[in-house]
Order: structure tokens, then C-alpha cells, then sequence
């Protein structure tokens, strides 16, 4: 299939990409567009061909459910029932924004985009492209990350472009992505509020707004031990690049040492070795890659150069990743999620 790929440049010329990419979603076809978080392949929501070509498109498993994205909070109420007061307030404070709610969904909602369940995750995104693509369209649009399942989630049109040229019907451009690790997912579908993903959005806020707010034990490192996940797609193996990714923790002085020895080690063998620092320690290594993921005070540039770290190694054809930890404040708990999950769940203390 020939791919269509258009890039949003705020003109007026940008009128005729949505609508083009209107009619294709309209037709049952597949659009990548930019949202704040990551890159999303839509399909229409409430059309079962439609969206079950999401699952062929990535080689998605079909019990891993899809967001569907809305534009206006009042549409809520056409998707989902038992909106109360407490999800109100939760529209109202972090609507538009990277943050999914999982709902009880309304018969409208077709099993295959659920994964079967009887609840159904919904965002507004805040990016004025995915806001403007639902609106012009006037459907809803499911979309998970627009990545090969399994592989990191894009963070630029060019991941997008790596991953789904040729087997889409249409790829919207619009530069890199401002948060760079995907959606907070909070289950407001029982009485107990649950993060069952870390995101942007963190516990703390919630609390805020919503008292007491818990974690989905699953995904604070259980899932190894078998504890089962809540939200169906946090039980894969997700996020990893073909290289073997090891995070070593511990005093910085004896990080840097372990990553230094290990990399020597490694390249003894012929092997590739990249290394994801810390910015304030770029200088202290050798390596075949030194990717430098920003401070480590800025939880918001490790958070966008993750995916990106992890896809330069792939096409760098590196073997071993050797990762500094990073910091788990703010998004950077999801950022430390995410990295754990690509390191296979195990954590080398030094
Ligand atoms: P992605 O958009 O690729 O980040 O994937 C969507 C995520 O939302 C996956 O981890 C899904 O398992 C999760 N999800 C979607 N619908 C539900 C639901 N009804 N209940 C729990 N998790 C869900
Ligand atoms: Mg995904």
C-alpha cells in the first residue's frame, strides 16, 4: 500500500490534510497522527473492521485493548455510563492531557477495540492536531502507540514512518512530541481510583483532587513474579530495542565504573555497546554510543529522549545498552517504568 505522508506546517494548506486524513478514517482506514505523548494510529472507534485493522497493522494481540480519543468532555456520555461527580472533577482539572480513564463502557463500544472487557479507556488529547483530526472527522478515534507492537513507542513522524510506511493508508507529520512517554492510565470504573500506568500525570496529583489514590501493584516490578496486570498491555514485553538493556544502580562513582568495565568487557567480544547517561556524566564514559539523556534533574528530557535513545541503538545495531538509573520524580516514574520494562524487570546494584 502507498503510504500518504503529510506534515502539519500551520498554514492554510494544512485544511486539506484533515481532510483527507477525515475521509480515510471516515472510509475505515488507518492515520497516524502526533499527540502530546507519543505518536497514535487511528482508526474509527466505533467501527469493528475499522478498528481491528489496528491489531493487524502493529501485530497487536487482541486482548491488548486501544485508547479511543475524544475532543469535546461532553461526548463522555455517548462512550461510557456512571459518570459521576468524582469523574467529573477529574475531566475538569486534567482534560485536554495525557491522561487516560478507564470507564464502564456503553454497548455502543465494540468488544474488539476492549479487549472483551466491559470497561473502555478514553483521553482528550491536548495536541491541536489530534483535537483538530476528531473534530474535522466527527467520529471517535482508537489509537494505541503508532509502533510495531513491542517496540519502542515514536516520539518522531520518522519512528512512525520506520514502523508503518506502506501499511497504512496515512502518516501526519507534525515534528517531535512534548512529553514523550505515553498517557497516564487511572481506572475510575470501580470505587477504589487505581494508576494502572504511570504517565505525566502523577499519584500525587491525583491525590489532589481525588484523596487517596493507588498503584496497580503489577506494575511497581510484580509483574515478573507473576502478579497480573490490570491493564492488559502492561503484562508485554514492551518498549525494548533488539539490544540486551541492563540498568545499573548504585553510588555514581561505582556506576560509572561497572558501566565502563562491562562496556570494555563487551566490546572485547565484538560486541556493540550504547550507554544512556545522564548529561552531568556524558563525559565519563567510552563507548560505541554515549546517548545523553538530559539532566538528571530533568525528569522531562529524559522523558522525551527515552523511545528515541532506544531506537538510535536498533539502528545503530547495538547488542548491549547499559542505562544509568534515572530520577522517579515527576514523569520520571514513568520514565523509570518504561526502562524497567525494557531491562526485562531486573536492576544490577553495584
Ligand atoms: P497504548 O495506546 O499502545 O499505550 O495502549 C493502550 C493501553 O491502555 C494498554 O496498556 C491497554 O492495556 C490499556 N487499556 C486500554 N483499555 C483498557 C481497559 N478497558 N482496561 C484496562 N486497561 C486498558
Ligand atoms: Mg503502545
Amino acid at each position: 500500500m502507498d503510504t500518504i505522508i503529510a506534515k502539519i506546517q500551520n498554514k492554510d494548506s494544512d485544511e486539506a490534510i484533515y481532510m483527507r486524513a477525515a475521509q480515510i478514517l471516515k472510509s475505515g482506514g488507518l492515520v497516524a497522527f502526533p499527540t502530546e505523548t507519543v505518536y497514535g494510529l487511528g482508526a474509527n472507534a466505533l467501527d469493528k473492521t475499522a478498528s481491528s485493522k489496528i491489531y493487524a497493522a502493529k501485530g497487536r494481540p487482541s486482548d491488548n485493548p486501544l485508547i479511543v480519543h475524544i475532543a469535546d468532555i461532553a461526548d463522555l456520555e455517548k462512550l461510557t455510563v456512571g459518570i459521576d461527580e468524582r469523574i467529573k472533577k477529574v475531566a475538569d482539572v486534567f482534560w485536554p492531557g495525557p491522561l487516560t480513564r478507564i470507564l464502564k463502557k456503553k454497548q455502543c463500544v465494540p468488544d474488539t477495540i476492549t479487549g472483551g472487557l466491559d470497561t473502555v479507556a478514553i483521553r482528550m488529547p491536548s495536541h491541536f492536531v489530534a483535537a483538530n483530526l476528531i473534530r474535522k472527522s466527527k467520529i471517535f478515534i482508537a489509537a494505541p502507540s503508532a509502533n510495531i507492537s513491542g517496540r519502542p513507542s515514536p516520539t518522531r513522524a520518522k519512528h512512525v514512518i520506520e514502523d508503518m510506511n506502506g501499511i497504512i493508508d496515512m502518516i501526519i507529520e507534525y515534528d517531535e512530541v512534548d512529553i514523550g512517554v505515553e498517557s497516564t492510565i487511572i481506572d475510575l470504573s470501580a470505587d477504589k481510583p487505581m494508576i494502572l500506568r504511570p504517565g505525566y500525570i502523577t499519584k500525587a496529583q491525583f491525590e489532589q483532587v481525588l484523596g487517596e489514590v493507588f498503584i496497580d501493584p503489577a506494575i511497581q516490578g510484580n509483574v515478573a513474579n507473576g502478579v497480573v496486570p490490570k491493564a492488559p498491555g502492561m503484562k508485554y514485553k514492551h518498549y525494548a530495542p533488539k539490544a540486551k538493556v541492563n540498568i545499573v544502580d548504585g553510588k555514581d562513582s561505582d556506576v560509572i565504573a561497572a558501566i565502563n568495565h562491562f562496556t570494555r568487557d563487551k566490546q572485547s567480544e565484538g560486541l556493540k555497546v550504547g550507554i544512556m547517561t545522564c548529561s552531568e556524566n556524558r563525559t565519563k564514559y567510552k563507548a560505541d554510543i554515549v546517548f545523553d539523556m538530559g539532566s538528571r534533574y530533568d525528569e522531562a528530557s529524559n522523558a522525551r529522549n527515552l523511545f528515541e535513545a532506544l531506537r538510535f541503538f536498533d539502528e545503530k545495531k547495538i547488542d548491549y545498552v547499559y542505562s544509568e538509573s534515572f530520577s522517579t520524580n515527576n514523569v520520571g516514574a514513568a520514565v523509570m517504568n518504561r526502562l524497567i520494562k525494557a531491562a526485562g524487570h531486573t536492576i544490577l546494584y553495584v
